[in-house]
Order: C-alpha cells, then structure tokens, then sequence
C-alpha cells in the first residue's frame, strides 16, 4: 500500500521509491542486473558448538550493496527475488560463493567448519537445485559434509511430495539439511520422520522470549529433547546475551549462533576469526579432509 514518506526520504530517493510499490518495483528491475554489477556479497555468520565452546561452521548471509540506495537487507529483497524468479540465479550464486569461500580456506590451510547456505522455496521446488549442489561440490573437490542447506517449514509444507524427493536426492549427495525458523511454520511433524534431516534451527522469537515466557522456554527444551529423541542436532538462533546462553546450555542445546558471539562478517574477516577461535583455546577445529 502506498505510504507517504518525510522530506528526509524524497531527498534521498528518486521520485518513483517515494511508495512502497514504486521502492519494490525498481528494486525488481535492478536486480536483475545486480549479479552481473557485482553488487551482491555474502557475510557469514559464526556458529558455535556449545558443549565444547568450538567453532562449528557458519551460516552465509546474502546483502545487496545497491549503487545508490546502499545495503539492503535480504528480508526486503529476497522476497522480491521469488517473486520475480530471480531467486533461482542468485540462489545459485550464493551457493557458488559459499562453495568457493570454504575451498580458499581449505587453499589457505585453514581448519575448515562446515558452511550453511540458505535455500528459498522457488529454489528449492523450481530448479534443477541436486544437480546444482552436486556440481559445485564435484568442481571444489570438498567434502560434501562441509556444506550445510537451510530449509524453512513452509518449503517442505509447499509440495511435500517434491521436498521428499528433492531433500533425499540432496542427502545423498552427502550434504546435511536443516530445518531453519523451526516452530514458526505450519508444519506435520509426519515430516520429521520422513525426510533426511540432520538438524533443527530454532526460531530466534522462542529464543528471545525465553527470559520472558514460561511457555517460549517450555517450547525450546521442548524441540531440544524432540529432536534429540530422532537423532537430529539442534541449535538456536538469536542469542543476544549470556542469560540465554545458560538457558540453552540448560535445555541441552548443542549449537547457538547469534550477535552474542558474532554478528555475520566480512568474508575477509572471517580468516582471521576462525584463526583467533582456532588460538584462544576455544579447541580444535575440524581438520580439512578429502572427499570421501
Ligand atoms: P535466517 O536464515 O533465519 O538468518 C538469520 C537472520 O538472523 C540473519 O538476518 C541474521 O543476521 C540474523 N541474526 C543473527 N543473529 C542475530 C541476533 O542475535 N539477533 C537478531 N535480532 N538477529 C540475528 P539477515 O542476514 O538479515 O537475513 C534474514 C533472512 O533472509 C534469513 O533468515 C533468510 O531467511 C534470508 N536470507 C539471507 N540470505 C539468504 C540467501 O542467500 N538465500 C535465501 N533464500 N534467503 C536468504
Ligand atoms: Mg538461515
Ligand atoms: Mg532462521
Ligand atoms: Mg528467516
């Protein structure tokens, strides 16, 4: 719906982002230019192993440096990008990124932590997305295991019977699937047992309402002991502070990523960090390995 905007907004933007349709509009025709213009980048994410205090992998996280409106978030243009279809090249940019940042390391000699890459339904459901995976892993000679796919509820929820088949052909690429945003969705837990999942996300809202909410707190050990009981991994997202850190340690979280520990960073930056971690006593990281 159209909002009228201050004076500060009209300065800064040309005249047809002056509504929220004309701002979706020129984002969707800009974006189609974005991958070629090079204007997409990737932060990642640091995730932590909380029984042992490790490193253990990260998450990528796409941003859109827009010549002249600047960084826009992934939840303003990613919803554009399914919309449009764009979703499927720059999704499968992502993964390319993701790939190629996880084989410098490995050049680098870095001890390598697994990197999860976020998949949009679209994606997920309307492109060739095994095949994708199967090559870019194929090309990189990594091992399968270091790359990770983030799956919302509502993409297994959209055609349940393609998710099976497409989650399955993916598992046994030998990549491991988690379920991001999990108890925000309408989801059947009939699909907790039919899918090869490896772990659960949970929804950083339960997470950030726990000190709050007798029942927010119920519904994370909840899900922990659920998902311990199939045999899947858990970790939370949106950890912000300490307290919530004793909290999931309680509930017997195994991993938590959240600003508490790092926001997303600069690829650049993210040698140095997995140095730091490697050196500070935070415990050994995994060793590269060979595609096996
Ligand atoms: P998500 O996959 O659930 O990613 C976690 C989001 O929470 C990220 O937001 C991250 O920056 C943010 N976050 C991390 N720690 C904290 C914290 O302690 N507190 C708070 N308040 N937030 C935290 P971001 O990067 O803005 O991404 C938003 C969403 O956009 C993602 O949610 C994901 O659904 C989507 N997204 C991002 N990158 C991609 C991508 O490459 N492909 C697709 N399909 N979706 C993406
Ligand atoms: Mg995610
Ligand atoms: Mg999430
Ligand atoms: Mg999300």
């Amino acid at each position: 719906h159209a909002k009228a905007q201050g004076r500060g907004a009209m300065v800064r933007y040309a005249p047809d982002l002056r509504t929220e349709q004309g701002r979706r509009l020129t984002l969707e025709s800009h974006l189609r230019r974005a991958i070629a213009q090079e204007e997409l980048f990737v932060e990642y994410q640091p995730k932590v192993e909380l029984r042992s205090d490790t490193l253990a992998g990260f998450e990528a996280l796409v941003r859109w440096r827009h010549p002249e409106y600047g960084v826009i978030a992934p939840d303003e243009f990613i919803p554009i990008a399914e919309e449009s279809g764009m979703i499927v090249p720059i999704g499968e940019w992502v993964l390319r990124s993701a790939v190629a940042q996880l084989a410098a390391w490995r050049d680098a000699g870095l001890p390598l932590a697994p990197v999860a890459v976020n998949l949009s339904a679209r994606q997920f459901l309307q492109s060739e997305v095994v095949e994708t995976v199967g090559g870019l892993l194929a090309e990189s000679g990594l091992a399968p295991g270091l790359l990770e796919l983030e799956l919302t509820e509502s993409v297994s929820m959209a055609d349940p019977e393609r998710s099976v088949v497409v989650m399955r052909g993916l598992g046994a690429l030998g990549v491991m699937l988690s379920i991001d945003d999990f108890g925000t969705g309408f989801s059947s837990f009939s699909y907790l047992r039919r899918l090869p999942l490896d772990k659960l996300k949970i929804d950083k809202s339960f997470v950030q309402d726990m000190a709050h909410s007798a029942e927010s707190s119920a519904i994370v050990q909840a899900i922990v002991a659920m998902a311990h009981r199939l045999k899947l991994a858990v970790i939370a997202e949106g950890v912000e502070n300490a307290d919530q850190v004793a909290a999931l340690r309680r509930a017997e979280c195994d991993q938590i990523q959240g600003f508490y520990y790092s926001r997303p960073l600069a690829a650049a930056d993210c040698a140095d960090f997995i140095r730091q971690y490697a050196a500070n006593g935070a415990g050994p990281l995994k060793t590269p390995q060979a595609p096996g």
